[in-house]
């Protein structure tokens, strides 16, 4: 409880763009549900200006940022301590202030583990999992994912040489195999299908081969809207067993920064439907 001689908690969004973040509905469902009171802002910077953005909203007495497109390797480089999943995927999301300290964590494997899991009760070990995708959320979700011994792990991406970057950086977490979408065509079908491209997010579908995906995979797309996305919509027609968008991650990823935050786990499973993301098929 708050009188008006108790300062709020201050916590924001810093990325570019951050004008349709659904993070401070996310913040406040959270706050509500826990009788917490705290304010999440959003703030806008370009490359050029994340750093100054950080630490003026620490200045000012800011308890923590989470930290989005394109930001999230700068995060990781202004840290003065990391958490290990930062350290493992060298990307923060989530920044917590001690004083003049940083801490730099990353709770976008944790969210993504989560919601793949025990949300959509998909496990990983000894199974055939595909990337599509070699940006800033791979970093995330590569060590996760390797950890789960999976029996087979392809990362590929429009660009392949930055496939290959990031398994040879990832090389001691386990054996990732890189190709172009084209070369998939030679690879069969596997059994979960992740989608990490951004090109959802301008609408767009990259073309993939149509053997990637068979009657019992399961796909999931990282990126989520208020209808099918490109890839869930492709991922159907092509008679994907399952396919969901990255609603739960979202959420997920969210609810893992304020525990680090506040010190305790909110309940996701009515955020998520308080949100009105489309129920996972
Ligand atoms: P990023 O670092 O900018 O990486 C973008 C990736 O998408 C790269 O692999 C890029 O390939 C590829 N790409 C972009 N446009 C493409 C196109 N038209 N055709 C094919 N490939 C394309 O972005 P990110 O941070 O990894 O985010 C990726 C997606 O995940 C975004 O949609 C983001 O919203 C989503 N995401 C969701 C959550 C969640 O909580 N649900 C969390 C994090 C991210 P190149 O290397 O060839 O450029």
């Amino acid at each position: 409880m708050n009188d008006s001689t108790t300062p709020v908690d201050r916590y924001a969004l810093v990325g570019h763009p951050v004008g349709h973040s659904r993070s401070p509905l996310i913040h406040e469902l959270f706050a509500r549900q826990l009788g917490h009171s705290l304010t999440y802002e959003l703030i806008d910077a370009a490359a050029e200006q994340f750093e100054a953005a950080v630490r003026g909203f620490q200045a000012a007495g800011g308890k923590g940022m989470n930290v989005t497109v394109p930001h999230k390797e700068a995060a990781f480089r202004l840290a003065d301590e990391l958490g290990d999943e930062a350290a493992a995927a060298r990307a923060v999301n989530t920044l917590s202030f001690a004083g003049p300290r940083i801490r730099g964590d990353n709770t976008d494997g944790p969210g993504f583990m989560r919601d793949l899991k025990v949300n959509n009760d998909q496990g990983v070990e000894s199974r055939r999992v595909l990337i599509l995708g070699a940006g800033g959320a791979v970093r995330g979700i590569l060590a996760p994912l390797l950890a789960e011994r999976p029996a087979r792990l392809v990362v590929a991406n429009r660009t392949p040489a930055r496939a290959a970057e990031l398994a040879s950086e990832f090389a001691d977490r386990g054996a990732i195999e890189t190709c172009s979408f084209e070369q998939l065509a030679a690879l069969g079908d596997f059994e979960l299908v992740i989608n990490a491209t951004a090109a959802g997010l301008e609408g767009e579908q990259p073309w993939f081969p149509e053997s990637i995906v068979g009657g019992a995979t399961f796909c999931y797309d990282l990126t989520y809207g208020v209808d099918d996305t490109p890839f869930v919509a492709w991922a159907r027609r092509r008679g994907a067993g399952r396919a969901v968008q990255g609603w739960g991650m979202l959420v997920e990823q969210a609810a893992e920064s304020f525990r680090i935050w506040r010190g305790v786990m909110p309940d996701t499973a009515p955020v998520l439907a308080e949100l009105g993301a489309p129920a996972a098929r």
